[in-house]
């Protein structure tokens, strides 16, 4: 059998890139690549590059992007076997991954694998991963049921078991992995977590490690297993979600198996918390309401507000259910069983009004500024609501949040967006954010070697959204191809776009930076984001004494972040927001004492 990883990249190199866009969107040259109108989003001003050397595309308007065949993917509504197969044909090539005799024998394979893991957890090796499913409250007649199961250490085990498939084969089957030394085991040491498809039959593997980090790895994108088109638990959920007409989505593996082990059978996992459309569409199939569980941190992140309004665009009726801080469904279960669970589920919250509060949680709408923030970031959500009831609903909800006028509310979210005003934790993430955007452009360009980042800043620094891209960097993968298999929509979007962004980047000073702003200051800057909470709930609580505290701290926190700053050399513009924060800060202190005596 032809490897299929080899067959899609050899169908790559041979598409006419240009050709291809050029039946959608009109190129003109840029540079060195081309540039048009993105037909993704209503783009006036041509935002889309296209870079027919790199075989990539990336709208800067509306940040879609990657390879041609994620463009194909998009803009026909294919899956990407369909559109695979569909520009094979254009080169004259056979895609054969869709036939159902090569199909059934790929999935031979992953079943014959799945069961080797299973047999693992049941070996002397498996004590540890036995022990694991143990403390979790997972007893033995679960392993069967949900099929777990067992890597073992060492880098050839499933290379050499099966090695009568192949290598190619286990290859396109994410079960090795291709590093810079030669072919080995993708699942080492680690727990497994089969994923399924519809019909119950194993698809992809997440591995869960038992220290050391990615703490979950999944399989990558193959023939049968495509992250954005499944969820996790699909084929015990669905069912009870069609008898329910309700889903409650989690995040994590472990979180699924607890809420069916507490009888909340129509569990099932995103697999992450940035959802796609083809995750979306999948669950719309099943259910009319999708309950999402998942941890507040998470649950409010950009990310996962965005994966949403994907829920509601295709028309599924969205609530969000608010768990204790800092816990998941996993452990919520776990301490307070099914029915805290199910409590917790009940009482979750109509998607509108969890977006209103999430905003009031990251804004300080105390503050003229904090209002600002939180219009602008409303005024995004609102203009895309097409019911006007909704809508009233949203500008009333926000004037009592903020107890701004109905009236005032109602302009400011029909006005244009204004740019955000710099203050210290905006700025933080920007800054952050923009450093972030630099080294990945640089290495993802070519400009700069990983090693050299990975050296000097910890890859756990790096936000969330980047963590894909990084790991697969600290997996050893530079070419840009193969990374794109490994990521995401969400996650391609980005590496299009770094590997696109044609911005002059000085590598020596963006290291700098980095070192900065990624590895030592954000502590800081997180315990001062924190800090400003606790003195808005202080104040709002009147503890005075515990306001003055935290105050004093913020102030001392304050020089240690100027401290931290000057030492490394800032410019006359940073000088000069450190003095505005510093006027802020006594601003504050002035207004409340009023306040407080
Ligand atoms: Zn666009």
């Amino acid at each position: 059998m032809p490897g299929r990883r080899a067959d899609v990249k050899e169908i790559k190199a041979r598409l006419d890139v240009f050709s291809i866009i050029s039946r959608y969107v009109t190129l003109t040259k840029s540079g060195s690549g081309f540039k048009g109108k993105c037909p993704f989003h209503k783009d006036d001003t041509p935002s889309m590059t296209v870079s027919v050397e790199k075989g990539l595309w990336h709208c800067f308007g509306c940040g879609e992007g990657g390879d041609v065949i994620a463009f194909v993917m998009k803009i026909e509504r294919l899956s990407f076997i369909e559109a695979v197969r569909r520009l094979a044909e254009e080169v004259g090539m056979s895609f054969d991954a869709t036939e159902d005799g090569a199909r059934d024998e790929l999935r031979s394979i992953m079943a014959e694998v799945a069961n080797s893991f299973a047999k693992n957890l049941r070996s002397d090796a498996g004590e540890k991963a036995r022990e694991y499913l143990l403390n979790r409250g997972y007893p033995e007649s679960c392993w069967m049921t949900y099929g777990l199961g067992y890597a073992l250490p060492g880098w050839e085990n499933v290379k050499r078991t099966f090695s009568k498939h192949g290598e190619a084969t286990l290859l396109e089957l994410g079960l090795l992995v291709q590093g810079e030394n030669g072919i080995y085991d993708r699942f080492r040491d680690r727990t497994i977590f089969p994923i399924l498809d519809l019909s119950g039959r194993p698809v992809g593997f997440g591995g869960r490690a038992f220290e050391g980090e990615p703490k979950y790895l999944n399989s990558s994108q193959t023939p049968l297993f495509d992250k954005g088109q499944l969820v996790y638990g699909i084929s015990w959920a669905r069912e009870r979600m069609s008898q329910t007409r309700a889903a409650v989505l989690v995040e994590g593996y472990t979180d699924v198996l607890s809420l069916q082990q507490a009888d909340i059978l129509n569990a099932v996992g995103s697999m992450g918390t940035s959802l796609t459309q083809g995750q979306a569409e999948l669950l719309k199939r099943f259910v009319d309401e999708v309950v999402i569980a998942y941890d507040q941190d998470a649950a409010g992140s950009a990310a996962s507000l965005r994966g949403m309004q994907i829920l509601r665009n295709v028309g599924l009726n969205v609530r969000v259910a608010r768990l204790p801080t800092g816990e998941d469904p996993d452990g919520l279960v776990r301490k307070g069983g099914a029915e805290a669970m199910q409590e917790v589920l009940d009482a979750a919250l109509p998607f509108h009004e969890f977006f209103i509060e999430s905003l009031k949680a990251r804004h300080d709408v105390t503050t003229v500024r904090g209002k600002e923030r939180f219009l602008e970031e409303a005024r995004e959500f609102s203009q895309a609501i097409r019911g006007v009831v909704l809508h009233n609903e949203v500008v009333r909800l926000i004037s009592d949040l903020t107890e701004m006028r109905i009236e005032f509310v109602r302009n400011e979210l029909a006005g244009k967006p204004q740019s955000r005003s710099a203050d210290g934790s905006a700025r933080y993430e920007m800054e952050h954010e923009s450093i972030e955007n630099d080294i990945l452009s640089l290495v993802l360009r070519g400009d700069l070697p990983w090693g050299k980042v990975s050296a000097l800043v910890d890859p756990e620094d790096f936000s969330e959204a980047n963590r894909p891209i990084v790991s697969c960097l600290q997996n050893g993968l530079t070419d840009l191809s193969e990374i794109l298999a490994e990521l995401d929509e969400e996650g391609a979007r980005r590496a299009s776009f770094y590997a696109l962004d044609d911005k002059p980047i000085n590598p020596e000073i963006a290291v700098r930076e980095a070192v900065k702003w990624i590895a030592r200051l954000p502590a800081i800057e997180k315990r001062l984001l924190e800090l400003a909470q606790m003195i808005k709930d202080s104040a709002e609580h009147e503890d005075w004494e515990l306001w003055n505290k935290l105050v004093r701290d913020q102030a001392e926190l304050l020089i240690a972040w100027k401290r931290a700053k000057d030492a490394t050399g800032e410019g006359m513009h940073e000088q000069q927001d450190h003095e505005q924060q510093d006027h802020e800060q006594q601003d504050k202190e002035e207004g409340s004492e009023s306040e407080g005596s």
